[in-house]
């Protein structure tokens, strides 16, 4: 049986409407994200179509980060989304691609919690990481790209020497190895869910409710790193907009956007 995360291998386990409907597979590609956005200006019908490859070769994280990934052994895929909206409610497909995330890896069995905005954390290492992207025009969406890198499978020893502290896999985690397929179909299933109940019935609340239940941050010390500024803050709440309220040492509170902010804890990663 094939390992790869072809349609073929996937679709027995997708049960969707129209996201994952239709997966264009790479054996190799510069950046899931980057091509996706190529299909998403070509083809009009692309809202849903999912792309994964089994390498990537210019990973991206946010901010010009790179997203680093072993070959055949993690899920490297974008979901491209084409939905009627405003570009101010974009950062909420973010928490809820999170909270997708983090029910799929709950479901195996594994502890995995959030890390404001965009990574899923295990025994505080990252495992996930979210890369969302949009096109606009006059502040109205024209495309989202939903890139997601899960490290699944690969051993400690397929971690480069400068992630060691900060990042791992779930096969690390678990010492169990993973139906990539599986997981894959799961988080889509998943993220189809949460993002119909936000796009058709306006229900956002059960997205940021797993954000708060299963955030890494809230009520703990962080700190803020903004443009290479380090601020000490307390994370006092997820607000109805996704955003991250802090409180700092003076007592003034601050609404954090996802876009130009990392968060680190008071020692290491979280
Ligand atoms: P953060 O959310 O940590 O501020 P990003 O979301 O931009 O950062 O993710 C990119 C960063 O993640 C990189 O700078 C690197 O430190 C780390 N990284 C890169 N590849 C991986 C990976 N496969 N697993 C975990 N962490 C990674």
């Amino acid at each position: 049986m094939s390992d790869l995360l072809t349609f073929d291998e996937i679709a027995p386990f997708l049960h969707t409407n129209y996201i994952g409907k239709n997966i264009i597979h790479f054996d190799t590609i510069g950046s899931t994200n980057d091509q996706a956005k190529i299909t998403a200006d070509d083809v009009p019908s692309s809202n849903g179509t999912v792309l994964i490859s089994e390498e990537q070769t210019a990973g991206r994280g946010r901010l010009g980060r790179k997203w680093i990934s072993t070959k055949g052994k993690n899920i490297l895929m974008s979901i491209i989304l084409k939905p009627d909206m405003m570009l101010k409610d974009a950062v909420k497909i973010t928490q809820i691609a999170a909270a997708a995330l983090v029910c799929s890896i709950r479901t195996l069995g594994i502890d995995a919690y959030i890390k404001w905005p965009n990574d899923i954390i295990v025994n505080n290492k990252k495992v996930c990481g979210i890369l969302t992207e949009t096109k606009s025009k006059l502040s109205k969406i024209q495309y989202i790209i939903l890139g997601i890198g899960i490290n699944v499978n690969i051993n400690s020893n397929e971690i480069p020497q400068d992630l060691i502290k900060t990042a791992s896999s779930l096969y690390i985690e678990s010492k169990n190895k993973i139906s990539r397929k599986k997981l894959t179909a799961d988080v889509i299933n998943n993220f189809e869910k949460f993002y119909n109940k936000f796009l058709i019935d306006n229900d956002f609340n059960s997205s940021l409710e797993i954000c708060r239940k299963y955030s890494a941050v809230l009520n703990k010390k962080i700190y803020v790193i903004n443009k290479n500024k380090k601020y000490e803050a307390l994370a006092v709440d997820i607000n109805n907009n996704g955003e991250l309220i802090v409180e700092y040492e003076d007592l003034r509170r601050e609404k954090l956007n996802s876009n130009e902010i990392s968060i680190r804890g008071e020692h290491e990663y979280i």
